[in-house]
């Protein structure tokens, strides 16, 4: 069964990782997917093939999430193609770990930047399409970072929080207009970004998990399926743990 079928996605940095994961799967239960890279060309074209191969209509972007003009030319340029926007995925992001005593300020602002200023970009880009279709989905890709804290991760951690206050304050302003606003919190999901943590690290992540092991794009694209489809219709304000349990 198609869950998404003629659906029309944006999908913030997915040219690798939980985005790319992501777009895949929402490609194969029928929805079009419009989504963007920061510099990652090459597979993001060849994302868009894969998804054009499904039959379904895929376009790739070059946009910077952090820039407000550029997101606002995005979704003009993504309108072009898509006669609706009813998913957003709010889903690049990055880390710039370190401890707060060796945290720099220009970490600290691009990590804010990229992570969560990016999702009052998006955010406000998307709204007018949405509040005139009287109807939307918006998935902001936070972490359990957000939702317990990290040593090392300050930054990080602020910015997935600031995501899931966002998210519970758009579902409260735009309910009413049948737009809904959830948060998906992941664990350990192993892309490249949790390819740069040292085996240490990444074994005590493990340890932690009840399910004994790393999530996949696969697991964190599943739940996006939930929140983006109808069947989450009576969904909004909240976050939903893809953890393997650790949070519980
Ligand atoms: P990733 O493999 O590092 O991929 C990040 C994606 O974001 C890439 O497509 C990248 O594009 C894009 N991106 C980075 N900066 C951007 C910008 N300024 N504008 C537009 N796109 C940009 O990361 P991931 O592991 O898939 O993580 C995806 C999201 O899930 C992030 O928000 C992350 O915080 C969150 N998350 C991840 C985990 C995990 O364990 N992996 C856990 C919890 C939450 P380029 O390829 O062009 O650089």
């Amino acid at each position: 069964m198609k869950l998404l079928d003629g659906k029309n996605v944006i999908i913030t940095g997915a040219s690798r990782g939980i985005g790319r994961g992501i777009a895949q799967v929402f490609g194969q239960h029928g929805a079009n997917v419009a989504f963007t890279y920061s510099s990652s060309e090459a597979p993001a074209l060849e994302l868009e093939k894969e998804l054009s191969n499904m039959g379904v209509k895929a376009k790739a972007f070059k946009s910077n999430a952090a820039s407000f003009s550029e997101s606002e030319e995005l979704v003009k340029q993504v309108l072009e193609i898509f006669d609706s926007i009813d998913v957003l995925i709010n889903n690049a992001g990055i880390t710039k770990d370190n401890l707060l005593m060796r945290m720099g300020e220009e970490d600290f602002d691009k990590v804010i930047e990229i992570n969560l200023k990016s999702v009052f970009n998006m955010t406000k880009a998307v709204q007018r399409t949405m509040l005139k279709q009287r109807k939307g989905s918006i998935i902001n890709m936070s972490s359990v970072v957000g939702v317990k804290g990290n040593a090392g991760q300050t930054n990080y951690a602020a910015s997935k929080a600031g995501m899931i206050g966002f998210t519970k304050s758009v579902a409260l302003e735009l309910g009413s207009r049948n737009i809904r606003c959830n948060a998906i919190a992941p664990g350990f999901i192993e892309t490249e970004m949790t390819d740069k943590l040292d085996e240490k690290t990444v074994q005590g992540w493990r340890d932690a998990i009840p399910l004994k092991r790393g999530g996949s794009p696969e697991d964190v694209a599943n739940a996006c399926i939930f929140l983006a489809s109808d069947l989450s219709g009576y969904v909004t304000g909240q976050v939903l743990n893809v953890d393997g349990g650790m949070l519980t």
